[in-house]
């Protein structure tokens, strides 16, 4: 079957239930993460001054390397699998691009080479390539996770264990798995005194995706480490606080409404963008992406959200205080008129962040 992406078309094998789910065996084609793919492509010509080289380390049909490779990439492509690299090989050749697809571990792969651009896009969780893909990165390190469950709290043990954190099933569930995700992350990198700092995040469709610049050094590495920390949560009243430390000293009675409360972490708490890069993006996604004006819109929505680990669900709130909502656009207006910061978030409409508590929140509404 032949699917067209931007600017290059590429062969992906049938599926037995018909192009919108992989098969998980053999070679896989995701076509619900165009959008993720598109976004890919807009990162790598924003930087496309400081980097050259290009490995999709899980190369399957090959189609995250021809796309690379068609923005101008020196890319390079791994698989254990006969039929991928067969596949991936032939892929750029119809599409005429240069690129050199290896039949082996990427672990090992990634031991033994360097680029300067390292993209894991794995089926489930990242972290049994994370070590490798830090060492074998020279500048960023871009990191698919598909396993949202664990990540969110969902499945409690299976995220302890991947993740070495302790995640909540709150109702900031995409907020929840994507800091769980960018601690291990930052913290595995730090293992070997890299620094990997976020600078584009995302949560859509049930993936979450990241961009970490990596640098150098020790001390740049700790300072990271500084941003870890847990947040506390009331699943009745919605409270929450978080404390950058790693020493955890939970609040056990919510101060507000006197439940007791939960504690997730280590997680992420400092920032999960950085807006000056998401707008490079956004100028930087190319017009023939299929996926380019909802790209752009998520982007600039990624780009306006404030800088706060956690988010609110606004209908969350309005069935706890038992009244019908008022309008998105209304109600965070009356939040900046009592003197608060207010966004929406890029998780969905009825979501926002705010550095209100949720009692000055409430006051702000009534
Ligand atoms: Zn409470």
């Amino acid at each position: 079957m032949e699917v067209r992406e931007g600017a290059v078309t590429i062969e992906v094998p049938e599926t037995r239930h018909g192009a919108s789910e992989g098969s998980g065996d053999g070679v896989f084609y995701n076509p619900v993460q165009e959008l993720n793919r598109d976004i890919t492509v807009g990162v790598l010509r924003a930087v496309d001054g400081t980097c050259d080289s290009y490995l999709d380390a899980m190369t399957a049909s090959g189609i995250r390397a021809v796309r690379a490779a068609a923005a101008g990439y020196s890319v390079s492509g791994c698989d254990v699998d006969d039929a991928a690299v067969e596949l991936a090989r032939s892929n750029l050749e119809r599409n005429e691009l240069a690129g050199e697809i290896h039949h082996r571990n990427v672990n090992a792969h990634m031991h033994e080479t360097t680029h300067d651009v390292v993209d894991l896009d794995p089926f489930g969780t990242p972290i049994p390539f994370v070590d490798a893909a830090f060492q074998g990165a020279r500048r960023y390190v871009c990191v698919t996770a598909t396993d949202t469950a664990p990540l969110c709290g969902a499945h409690f043990e299976s995220g302890v264990r991947s993740y070495g954190a302790v995640p909540r099933n709150t109702e900031f569930h995409p907020e929840m798995g994507l800091r769980v995700l960018l601690s291990a992350l930052v913290r595995t990198a730090a293992r070997y005194d890299i620094a990997a700092t976020p600078v584009l995040s995302h949560v859509s469709s049930h993936y979450v995706r990241t961009y970490l610049r990596l640098d150098g050094g020790a001390q740049a590495a700790d300072r990271l480490l500084e941003e870890l920390g847990y947040i506390d949560h009331c699943q009745r009243c919605l409270w929450r606080e978080h404390d950058r430390t790693l020493i955890a000293d939970p609040t056990v009675e919510c101060p507000e409404c006197g439940q007791s409360t939960w504690t997730a972490g280590p997680v992420w708490l400092g920032p999960a963008h950085d807006p000056g890069f998401v707008e490079d993006v956004v100028d930087s996604v190319p017009d023939d992406a299929d996926t380019a004006e909802k790209a752009r819109d998520l982007l600039a929505s990624v780009a306006a959200e404030l800088d706060r680990p956690t988010h609110y669900d606004q209908h969350r709130l309005y069935k706890r205080w038992g009244e019908p909502n008022v309008a998105m656009d209304e109600f965070l207006e009356s939040l900046r008129t009592a003197g608060y910061d207010a966004s929406r978030t890029h998780y969905g409409g009825t979501t926002f962040k705010t550095d209100a508590a949720v009692s000055g929140i409430y006051d702000a509404l009534h």
